[in-house]
C-alpha cells in the first residue's frame, strides 16, 4: 500500500485537521525503520534513541517479528478468550518461565495491566479479610497509565486535574523513603504498587534497600508486594525484569511497553496464590492476548533469549551512560545520569522540549520526559555505533540549542539597545 499522504506536512495538516489535539507532536512523519535506524517521508536517517517509549525492543523490522507477525495475520488474527490460544499459552509460558511467578493475564496496555492488578489486589483482600480492606500504598512521582484507576495510582497531581472524582483507595509514599512506608502500612493495606525505576518520572531509580523493605513489610501484613515493571521489565535494563536485580520476589508484576516489539500488549504475572482470587466473570478483555499480540510476544521473548540480548543491553547501557558522563564533564548544560542498562535520563540545564527537537534535527530521537530531563531508550539490538552516532549527535544539538539561546540573548540586547 502507498503511503496516505505524501510528505510530513500534509500529515500535520490531515492531523491537526481531524485528531484529538492531546499531543505534542515532533513534525516527521516516518516511512520504514531497521534496528535502531528509521527514514522519513523524504527519506531523511535517524537514530531511534526512544524507541516507541521503550517499546521497540527487537528494533524495527526484526526478521523474527516480521515472521512471526506475518505468519500469523495469515492464518488468524483473534478469535477472543472464549477460546483456547495456543500462542497465548506460550507466551505465558515463556513469561512464567522467566519470572518465576505461577501465572499470565493478559490485556492490551500499561494502564490495563495497573486496572488488573488494582482489581486483583482488592479482590484478594475482600476474599480473605473481608471488605475495606482495600487500601493501596502508592508513590509520589509514579505513573501507572491514564485509566481512572491507574491515574488514581498515579503520584503526579498535573494528571489528575480536572478528572475527578478519582477512585479512592490510594495513599501516596514518597519514593525512597522506608520510614514513611512503615507509618503508612495497616491493616487495611492490601497492596503495595511501585516502579523500581520511575520512567515517566524522569527516569528515576528505586533503592534496592527501599525495594526490599516494602516488600517485607507486604509479606508482615499479609499485603501483596505488586511491581509497575511496564517500562523496565522485558530487558530493558539489562535483566529480564528490573526486581531481578535487587534479588526481589513480587508477588505480582505489571508489563506492557517492550512486551510486544511494539505491537499492543500487556500482561499481569502473579503467583498462583494471589492470581487465584480472579474466577471466571471477575475479569477480561476482549482483545487481551490475542493471536497477533501474543505471536509478536513470544518472538520477542525467543529472540531476547535465543540472540542472548540482555548481556549487550548491559554494555551497549554501560558504553551510552559513559558517553553522557563524558559529556556531561565537557558541557555545563548536561548534568546527572540516571537509571539502568538501556533506560537512561540525563538531567539538562537547558529547556529539554527544545534540545529535544534541535536532536531531531541532528537525526537523533528522544524524548523530554521533563521540563528539564531527557530519557533515552533505544532498541535493545542497539550497537556501538549507533550509540557513538547518537552522543555525537547530542552534543551537535547542545550546540545548536547554546547558539539559538546565545543569538536570542543578542537578539534582546539589540532591542534594548535601540
Ligand atoms: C507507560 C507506562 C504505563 C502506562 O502504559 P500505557 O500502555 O500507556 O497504558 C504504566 N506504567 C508505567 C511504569 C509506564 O511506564
Amino acid at each position: 500500500m502507498s503511503a496516505p499522504y505524501p510528505d510530513a506536512a500534509a500529515v500535520a495538516a490531515a492531523s491537526d485537521r481531524h485528531l484529538f489535539q492531546n499531543y505534542r507532536r515532533q513534525p516527521i512523519a516516518f516511512a520504514r525503520g531497521r534496528g535502531a535506524r528509521l527514514w522519513d517521508l523524504a527519506g531523511g536517517e535517524y537514530l531511534d534513541f526512544i524507541g516507541g517509549i521503550a517499546t521497540s525492543s527487537l528494533g524495527h523490522a526484526h526478521p523474527a517479528l516480521v515472521r512471526a507477525v506475518s505468519d500469523q495475520v495469515a492464518r488468524y488474527v483473534h478469535v477472543s478468550n472464549l477460546y483456547l490460544i495456543p500462542e497465548q499459552a506460550r507466551a505465558a509460558e515463556l513469561l512464567t518461565a522467566a519470572s518465576g511467578l505461577g501465572r499470565a493475564f493478559f490485556c492490551n496496555s500499561g494502564a490495563e495491566a495497573n486496572e488488573a492488578a488494582i482489581k486483583l489486589a482488592r479482590r484478594r483482600a475482600h476474599d480473605l479479610r473481608g471488605p475495606g480492606e482495600y487500601e493501596i500504598l502508592v508513590a509520589q512521582g509514579s505513573f501507572h497509565g491514564r485509566t481512572l484507576g491507574a491515574l488514581a495510582a498515579t503520584g503526579n497531581p498535573a494528571y489528575h486535574a480536572g478528572f475527578g472524582p478519582l477512585p479512592g483507595g490510594f495513599r501516596f509514599l514518597p519514593y525512597n523513603d522506608l520510614e514513611a512506608a512503615e507509618a503508612a502500612i495497616g491493616p487495611n493495606t492490601c497492596a503495595v504498587l511501585v516502579e523500581p525505576i520511575q520512567g515517566e518520572g524522569g527516569v528515576v531509580p528505586a533503592d534496592g534497600a527501599w525495594l526490599a523493605g516494602l516488600q517485607g513489610l507486604c509479606r508482615g501484613h499479609g499485603a501483596l508486594f505488586m511491581l509497575d515493571e511496564v517500562q523496565t521489565g522485558i530487558g530493558r535494563t539489562g535483566r529480564m525484569f528490573a526486581y531481578q536485580h535487587h534479588g526481589l520476589a513480587p508477588d505480582l508484576v505489571c508489563l506492557a511497553k517492550g512486551l510486544g516489539g511494539g505491537v499492543p500488549i500487556g500482561a499481569v504475572l502473579a503467583t498462583d496464590d494471589a492470581a487465584r482470587h480472579l474466577v471466571p466473570g471477575d475479569h477480561g478483555s476482549t482483545f487481551g492476548g490475542n493471536a497477533l499480540a501474543s505471536a509478536a510476544a513470544c518472538a520477542v521473548l525467543e529472540t531476547i533469549a535465543s540472540d542472548g540480548l540482555l548481556d549487550p543491553v548491559t554494555a551497549m547501557g554501560g558504553r551510552l551512560r559513559a558517553g553522557l558522563a563524558a559529556l556531561a564533564a565537557r558541557r555545563p548544560e548536561v548534568g546527572a545520569v540516571r537509571g539502568a542498562g538501556l533506560l537512561l535520563g540525563v538531567d539538562v540545564q537547558v529547556d529539554a522540549a527544545a534540545l529535544a527537537a534541535a536532536c531531531a534535527g541532528r537525526g537523533l530521537l528522544v524524548n523530554n520526559v521533563r521540563p528539564l530531563t531527557l530519557r533515552l531508550a533505544p532498541p535493545l539490538v542497539v550497537t556501538a555505533a549507533d550509540v557513538d552516532a547518537a552522543l555525537v549527535a547530542l552534543e551537535q544539538a547542545l550546540d545548536d540549542v547554546s547558539r539559538r539561546r546565545g543569538g536570542d540573548e543578542a537578539a534582546g540586547k539589540d532591542q534594548e539597545a535601540t
